[in-house]
């Protein structure tokens, strides 16, 4: 059985690191590289999420507008339409979004709220221990 968003939330915990929309690219690249992370999500004045600003959309921002996209707010930059998932979400669902939509990251929400988000890291991690447990199983079985 594929493990869940929960599951992966439970061991890495629910810490986001979020940014408002008049943060600018610099800043937002600052903290990208300090943080070590690849996206920040933009949260609007209610403290729903807004947008997602990735190493992606500054790489983009640079080639299309040169370096003065650095000044400008990440909200003019960001992805609007955020695919997001559930605690009850699969290992195997996300894989499939994470392939068929080419990104890299879903922030988790739960009542409207954000409470976690996954990588592309977190489920290949996920996903090497199960395959590591599920050929355990088998060499157990076949030992008898
Ligand atoms: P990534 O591979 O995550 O760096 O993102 C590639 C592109 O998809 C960037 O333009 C991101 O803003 C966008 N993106 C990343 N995650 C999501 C998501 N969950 N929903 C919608 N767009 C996303």
């Amino acid at each position: 059985m594929s493990n869940t968003v929960k599951a992966i939330l439970d061991q890495k915990g629910r810490d986001v690191v979020t940014v408002g929309p008049n943060t600018t690219a610099a800043e937002a690249a600052k903290i990208l590289n300090s943080r070590k992370i690849g996206a920040v999500v933009i949260l609007g004045a209610d403290d729903r999420i807004s947008g997602i600003f990735t190493e992606r959309d500054l790489v983009n921002a640079v080639a299309k507008f040169g370096k003065e996209c650095l000044d400008q707010p990440v909200v003019s930059l960001m992805t609007s339409k955020v695919f997001r998932c559930h605690e009850e979400t699969t290992v195997n669902e996300l894989m499939e979004l994470m392939t068929s939509r080419r990104f890299r990251h879903v922030p988790v929400e739960a009542h409207g709220k954000l409470t976690g988000i996954i990588s592309i890291g977190d489920v290949v991690k996920t996903r090497i221990a199960e395959v590591e447990r599920e050929a355990e199983e088998i060499k157990a079985y076949i030992a008898g």
